[in-house]
């Protein structure tokens, strides 16, 4: 490709996103194709000759546009917001286009000091203490999984140096609750600890982990001589958005020196509100602390802040120091390459930068407010509506919701909610998702996307009633 294609392309490239985001609105939110139909029009081989990207621009439109679910529509109220803003695309497509990596300071040295900088910057914001220290992973799951390695290395005195987790007799413990999300089983089971030493540990009726069951847990584990080794704690569930009680157990983490990890991957975005910081008091006493910039904040996928307190411990359990990675000022700077697993580093921070720059604290204030208020507002329309229930207290963004018709036992309910919640999302208006709350089915809705007003969940609400009651 010749500068003046790329150019070219790129322009129009730009010009369609633009007019994508314009045009969205008038797309069915939730993909209607079916198993297969994507693949079954694209060349099962690659080509052999080059082609030019005006065709590949043809088969974006043809082909994979009808494939897509698009999570930045403004009647997208599904799973969690991703709400990308526009500057952050751009701040993405800059970290692309100049193609560096951050193996080490000297790789790349804006590239680890920009993200020292916005990782201080939302720190700041977030309201944390400034003993914590920030670096970007790529999900939530990545950063569990480093927290509980840290956590394991801690109760093990760095058992990786020996003959690791193989070389002790006693079992190490991780709890967390009921609603804990799935990515802290799985970061457990990766990071050796094995299923049955995973605690599940029983909620209250708020869906928050009960302090009370978690003490007695450990009490219990330590009697029999296992070692409670971390506590991951969720502020914001998945399901509900529920709050577990952090200085509660911080306090039981302290008291037994146990790694405490906060999960704050969807609601930490919430924390640039001074008035929501109440929903994690007490989280100075975290270890390590986990916000995905991507999914409220408005930073594109993937971006996710990972903050520990002892920066010096997530080093000594990451760091490598090959000869071909050293350089004569490894002592005066960051290699954010010992501050996580992989060794390649994406520019990534350009992402937040342009974001945190175009919006500033106050417009990401102004965006997260709205989506609250339009949360607020539809759970008073369904409880003013008979026959409809909010299932959980509305705290942040998400609306659980279900329709009770008269005269279904739990099975007909069941039936009758993921019935009405499949209609409304092949109907092409809005995209909801269902999920389980004390095993019965209720609708989830999840309200943060970019350019979601208060006009499109009036929509929603009315399509809501229209699907459902119909069905009754
Ligand atoms: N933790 C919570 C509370 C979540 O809601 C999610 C995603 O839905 C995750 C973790 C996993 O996030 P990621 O996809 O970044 O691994």
């Amino acid at each position: 490709m010749t500068p003046d294609e790329f150019r070219r392309i790129g322009h129009m490239l730009i010009d369609w996103i633009a007019d994508y985001h314009t045009r969205v609105e008038g797309l069915p939110v939730m993909s209607p194709a079916a198993p297969g139909d994507v693949r079954s029009r694209l060349p099962s081989a690659p080509p052999v000759d080059p082609e030019s990207l005006d065709g590949v621009m043809r088969d974006v439109d043809e082909v994979l546009m009808p494939g897509l679910s698009h999570w930045q529509h403004p009647s997208f109220f599904g799973y969690f917001p991703s709400s990308t803003s526009p500057a952050s695309v751009l701040g993405d497509f800059l970290s692309s286009g100049l193609g560096v990596l951050g193996l080490s300071w000297q790789s790349s040295p804006a590239l680890t000091e920009l993200e020292e900088v916005v990782c201080d910057w939302t720190r700041q914001m977030f309201g944390l203490p400034d003993t914590f220290r920030g670096v970007i992973q790529d999900t939530a799951s990545t950063s569990t999984l480093v927290a509980l390695l840290c956590a394991r290395e801690r109760s093990t005195a760095y058992s990786l140096a020996a003959g690791g987790m193989q070389s002790s007799h006693r079992r190490l413990v991780v709890y967390t609750s009921v609603h804990g999300h799935s990515s802290v089983e799985k970061a457990a089971l990766l990071a050796g600890f094995g299923r049955e030493n995973v605690r599940m540990i029983p909620a209250d009726e708020r869906q928050a982990m009960r302090p009370d069951a978690l003490a007695e847990a450990i009490r219990a584990d330590l009697a029999c001589g296992s070692v409670p080794c971390a506590i991951v704690a969720t502020t914001g569930t998945t399901t509900t958005t529920a709050l577990d009680p952090i200085a509660d157990i911080a306090e039981i983490a302290r008291r037994h020196g146990v790694w405490l990890h906060v999960d704050a991957a969807m609601a930490g975005s919430a924390m640039v509100l001074p008035e929501c910081r109440w929903m994690w008091r007490g989280i100075e006493g975290a270890d390590s602390i986990v916000i995905n910039a991507h999914k409220w904040l408005g930073a594109a996928f993937d971006c996710s802040l990972y903050y520990v307190r002892d920066a010096e411990h997530l080093i000594r359990v990451m760091s490598t120091n090959p000869s071909y990675l050293q350089s004569s000022v490894d002592g005066q700077v960051t290699n954010l390459r010992d501050w996580g697993i992989p060794l390649g580093r994406r520019f990534r921070s350009l992402k937040l930068w342009f974001l945190l720059r175009s919006e500033g604290v106050s417009g990401i204030q102004r965006r997260l407010r709205r989506d609250m208020e339009n949360a607020r507002w539809l759970s008073e329309q369904v409880l003013s509506r008979e026959g409809w229930r909010v299932l959980a207290p509305v705290v942040l963004q998400t609306v659980c919701v279900r329709h009770e018709a008269p005269g279904m036992d739990p099975e007909a309910l069941d039936r009758h909610t993921l019935a009405w919640a499949e209609r409304l999302n092949r109907s092409g208006e809005a995209y909801l998702t269902p999920a389980k709350l004390d095993g019965r089915w209720m609708v989830r809705v999840s309200i943060g996307s970019y350019p979601t007003e208060r006009r499109q969940v009036e929509a929603l609400w009315e399509a809501m009633k229209r699907e459902a009651e119909a069905l009754q």
